[in-house]
């Protein structure tokens, strides 16, 4: 073979080896473009998805009848719906991108401007937890105009990765509701003052009958009027509780602070209990603070407080129970001083699945239900009522069969006058 013969062969392999290799290149230059066309369909896909989501949340946004805000987690406002719009009397364009707590002010029923720290989306934030208003503590919107509606509100955190992104304010105008509980409470406050003098002409003749200005009963007949004396006395205080419940609700009693004795009013009230702690007896202690000065309250709405607490605390408790009164002032927040009133028991307890609906309206717990027959379930109803209407509060840990504490406080400064038309009863 000559050199040449060699050349030529070496040259037909490398030619061959390098034919090959194209067409692996090649094939894998394929592979490569259908793995990008692959790509590109499923990012199209995607963003059909991402789109058709899209469409849906701007319908279900629209659609939905609540106002809705979204901020991010510096409170400016990324998000509204038509509805919120409509309600605030603004246009998209004016709120975006503005700090709710600037542009979209809230109050009071009052007209008192709520502080940004005690807004829902400012504490959802905060928090990093959903916050829903108290429904005692009405919110209100302002509108554009300078008119308000109340509202009811709920605040949720966005978190994405467990990092606070924002968070969605939803709210509802509930003006029609407000509405309606007024013409309830009118109601109600109407029919328990009609139910008064019928139920005082039965007290009046059965005290009659029992002190004999009849004539002298049998025995039988005397246990039959006490009877029927008692559960009248069961009416009255239950369509006294109703008239108190009616006039908190439409907010038309009268709060007259003057110079009060907290303590000579709390050991006035263990005194008027004293005969039932000694019929069960129980173990009551008091405890007073020297520091706790005079202070200006109305001594009326003082009473009811104490008087539901305190008795709540005896008629919860199995006979030879102990029950702690303690009246001391303490710190409360930002170096203000607060009157506070701790009740103690050692009784039947709150059970778990009653503890968010204690504060109801005439709600009793089961575990009291079958034990006590007395009782309206309208007592704390009442108390939060005036503790919170007055600046004050009440919170309680309790547990079932161990025992529950009650603390309220109202701040040492006392409560501010109100005019009104009506005085609340105990
Ligand atoms: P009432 O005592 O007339 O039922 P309240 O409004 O005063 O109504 O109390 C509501 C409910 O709260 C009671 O029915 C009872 O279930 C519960 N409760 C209140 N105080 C106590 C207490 N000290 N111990 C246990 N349960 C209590």
């Amino acid at each position: 073979m000559t050199f040449a013969d060699d050349m030529h062969a070496d040259c037909k392999k490398d030619v061959a080896q390098l034919r090959l290799q194209l067409e692996a290149a090649s094939r894998e230059l394929e592979e490569t473009k259908n793995v990008a066309r692959n790509l590109l369909d499923s990012l199209k896909e995607e963003q059909d998805v991402l789109a058709r989501a899209k469409a849906k949340d701007e319908t279900l946004l629209s659609s939905i009848g609540d106002g809705l805000i979204a901020v991010d987690k510096d409170g400016v406002i990324t998000l509204v719906n038509p509805s919120a719009c409509a309600m605030l009397g603004v246009k998209e364009e004016e709120v975006i991108g503005n700090k709710i707590y600037d542009i979209l002010p809230v109050a009071y029923e009052n007209g008192t401007p709520i502080p940004r720290e005690e807004r829902l989306i400012y504490r959802a934030i905060a928090t990093r937890q959903m916050v829903v208003n108290d429904p005692s503590q009405i919110t209100c919107f302002l509108r554009k105009d300078g008119t308000r509606f109340p509202s009811s509100i709920t605040a949720t955190p966005i978190l994405f990765k467990d990092e606070l992104v924002g968070a969605i304010e939803s709210f509802r105008d509930i003006t029609h509701e407000r509405e309606i509980d007024r013409v309830k409470s009118e109601f109600v406050s109407l029919a328990s003052h009609q139910l008064r003098t019928p139920l005082s002409t039965i007290n009046w003749y059965a005290e009659m009958l029992v002190a004999g200005d009849a004539g002298v009963l049998t025995d039988e007949q005397k246990k039959y009027v006490e009877e029927i004396y008692k559960g009248n006395q069961r009416m009255v205080e239950l369509v006294n509780a109703l008239l108190n419940v009616s006039r908190l609700e439409l907010g038309t009693f009268v709060i007259d602070p003057e110079p009060t004795d907290v303590i000579a009013i709390a050991k006035d009230v263990v005194q008027e209990l004293e005969p039932k702690i000694f019929e069960r007896k129980m173990d009551m202690k008091e405890s007073y603070a020297a520091d706790v000065p005079s202070m200006k309250v109305d001594p009326n709405l003082m009473r009811i407080v104490f008087q539901n607490l305190v008795s709540n605390a005896v008629k919860y408790t199995p006979p030879e129970g102990h029950v702690t009164l303690a009246v001391e002032s303490v710190d409360g927040p930002e170096g203000s001083k607060r009157l506070q009133i701790t009740v103690s028991d050692n009784g039947f307890g709150i059970p778990k699945d009653a503890q968010a609906k204690i504060f109801t309206k005439l709600y009793r717990a089961d575990n009291v239900r079958i034990r006590e027959t007395d009782g309206t379930g309208l007592g704390l109803y009442i108390v939060k009522s005036i503790l919170d209407q007055t600046g004050g509060g009440i919170s309680f840990v309790s547990e079932e069969n161990k025992g529950t504490i009650f603390t309220a406080f109202l701040p040492l400064e006392g409560m501010r006058k109100r005019e009104g038309t009506k005085a609340l009863g105990s």
